[in-house]
C-alpha cells in the first residue's frame, strides 16, 4: 500500500461537505464586503517569495518547497497567498483599474514543517487582500470581515489580538532599542534568533522557543516608539472596531511572521485547539507592491487556516449539516420495476431533485440499509402490485411514515 506523503491529508466524503460549508461561508462573507475572487498559480518563481515574504522569515528560511524545473528555473510551491496575489496585481496592471481593489482567495499552501495537529505540509487558506487604501477604516473593515467569517462558520470564544508595528521610520528607532536590549541577552537566545538579531530583530518577538519568549517578555514595546501618524492610525482602527462592537486586546508582542507588514497587525487566537491556536493572521503591508516592482500601492489582508477552522469547530462541538443528502432513494423489487425506478430518477433529477436508485440488484432489505447509509430522506418502493396500480410507496426515513403516491405525480 502506498500512503499519502507526510503532512498531507485526503478529504473524504464524510468530511468534504464541511469543507464546502467553510468555503461557501468564506465566499459569501467576502462578497458581502465587496471582494472578488482571484486565483493565482500553485507555483511561482522562487524570487516572488524571497522578495514578497522576506528572507528573514521562517517560511523562506526553512519551510519552502523549492526545486529546479526541467528548464533549470527555481520554482516554489506557494507557502502563502499574499505574495502571488501581489505579483499578479503588478503584472496585470491592476493598480490602473479599480482602487481599492478588494480580493479574496481560497488556496492550498505548502510548507515543509514538522507535521502535528493543525500543522500540515499541504494546508489551505482563505485570504483577503485589500489593495490601494491607506485609511485606517479599511484596516477595521478587514478585521471586521475576518470576525464576520469566524462568527458565521460558528466559532465562539476567540480572541483578537491587535498591535501596530509602526512605519519604516518609527520602526528604525524601535529596532535599535530592541537590538540593544536583546544583545544583552544574546547568550540565552536560540541560534536562529541570534541571526535574526542582526537581520531583523522584530522577528525575535515571534519566536516560539521558550527561552526566547522569556527574554522578549520584558523587551521594549513598539507602542512606546511609534510616531504620531502611526499612533493616530492605530487609534482610529481601535475606535472603529469599538464602534462595530468587535472586542480586541492590544498585544505589543504580535509582530507576525512575515517581513512585509507595517502598522496594523492582528491575530485571532483560540484556546480550544492546543498549541496551534492561531487561526487567522493578518496586517497592513504598504511596501509589498513596490517591493515586487509595482508602484506605491498600500495593502492590507489576512489569511485563515481552513484546517484549523475545521479542527476548532470539531473540538467545540459545532455540527455542520450535510446538505448533500439524497432526497429520494428508489428501491425496485425486480427487473421490470428497476426500469421504472430509472424513469423516476430521471424525472426527479430533471426537476432538480436529488435522487438515486439500486445498481447492485440488492434485496429490498439491503436497499433500505443502503438508503440509510447514504442518508436518503425518503425511499420510494416499487413492487409489481404497486406498478399494476400505477402507484408507489413512499417512506419517510426519519418519521417512518408511509404513503401511497400515484406514479403520475413524478
Ligand atoms: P504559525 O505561527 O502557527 O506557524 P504562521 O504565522 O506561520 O502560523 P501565517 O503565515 O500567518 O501563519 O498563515 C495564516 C494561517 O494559516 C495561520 O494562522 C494558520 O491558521 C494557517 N497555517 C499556517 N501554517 C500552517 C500549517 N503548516 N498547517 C496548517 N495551517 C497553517
Ligand atoms: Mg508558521
Amino acid at each position: 500500500m502506498i500512503n499519502v506523503p507526510k503532512g498531507t491529508k485526503d478529504v473524504l466524503p464524510c468530511d468534504s461537505y464541511k469543507w464546502q460549508f467553510v468555503e461557501k461561508t468564506a465566499r459569501e462573507v467576502a462578497s458581502l464586503f465587496g471582494a472578488s475572487e482571484i486565483r493565482t498559480p500553485t507555483f511561482e518563481h522562487t524570487e516572488v517569495f524571497l522578495r514578497g515574504v522576506g528572507e528573514t522569515t521562517d517560511i523562506v528560511n526553512k519551510e519552502m518547497y523549492t526545486f529546479l524545473d526541467k528548464g533549470g528555473r527555481s520554482i516554489t510551491l506557494k507557502p502563502e497567498g499574499t505574495a502571488g496575489v501581489a505579483r499578479a496585481f503588478v503584472e496585470n496592471g491592476m493598480n490602473s483599474q479599480v482602487l481599492p481593489t478588494k480580493l479574496f482567495y481560497i488556496t492550498q499552501c505548502f510548507r515543509y514543517e514538522r507535521p502535528q495537529a493543525g500543522r500540515l505540509r499541504e494546508f489551505h487558506q482563505f485570504g483577503i487582500e485589500f489593495l490601494g487604501a491607506t485609511d485606517a477604516n479599511i484596516d477595521a473593515e478587514t478585521i471586521m470581515l475576518a470576525k464576520t467569517f469566524l462568527d458565521k462558520v460558528g466559532i465562539k470564544n476567540i480572541t483578537l489580538y491587535l498591535n501596530s508595528i509602526g512605519c519604516k521610520e518609527c520602526r528604525k528607532k524601535y529596532q535599535q532599542a530592541l537590538k540593544d536590549y536583546l544583545s544583552d541577552n544574546i547568550d540565552k537566545m536560540c541560534p536562529l534568533c541570534k541571526e535574526r538579531l542582526e537581520k531583523n530583530p522584530l522577528r525575535v518577538l515571534d519566536c516560539k522557543n521558550q527561552d526566547c519568549k522569556e527574554i522578549t517578555k520584558d523587551a521594549p514595546k513598539i507602542l512606546d516608539y511609534i510616531c504620531d501618524d502611526c499612533n493616530s492610525h492605530f487609534e482610529k482602527v481601535q475606535n472603529l472596531l469599538t464602534i462595530a462592537g468587535v472586542e480586541f486586546k492590544v498585544d505589543p508582542n504580535i509582530v507576525r511572521g512575515l517581513d512585509y507588514y507595517n502598522r496594523t497587525v492582528f491575530e485571532f487566537v483560540s484556546e480550544n485547539i492546543g498549541a496551534q491556536g492561531t487561526v487567522c493572521g493578518g496586517g497592513r503591508y504598504d511596501g509589498l507592491i513596490a517591493d515586487l516592482g509595482g508602484s506605491d500601492v498600500a495593502g492590507i489582508g489576512f489569511a485563515v487556516g481552513i484546517e484549523r477552522i475545521l479542527m476548532l469547530l470539531e473540538n467545540t462541538g459545532v455540527k455542520i449539516e450535510n446538505p448533500n443528502k439524497v432526497e429520494y432513494y428508489i428501491a425496485p423489487m425486480g427487473e421490470k420495476e428497476s426500469q421504472k425506478a430509472f424513469e423516476i430518477v430521471c424525472k426527479l433529477r430533471q426537476k432538480g431533485i436529488t435522487a438515486d436508485f439500486d445498481h447492485m440488484n440488492r434485496s429490498i432489505k439491503a436497499q433500505f440499509k443502503y438508503a440509510d447509509k447514504i442518508g436518503a430522506k425518503k425511499v420510494i418502493v416499487i413492487g409489481s402490485d404497486e406498478l399494476n396500480n400505477n402507484c408507489v410507496k413512499v417512506k419517510d426515513m426519519q418519521s417512518g411514515e408511509e404513503q401511497m403516491v400515484s406514479l403520475d405525480s413524478f
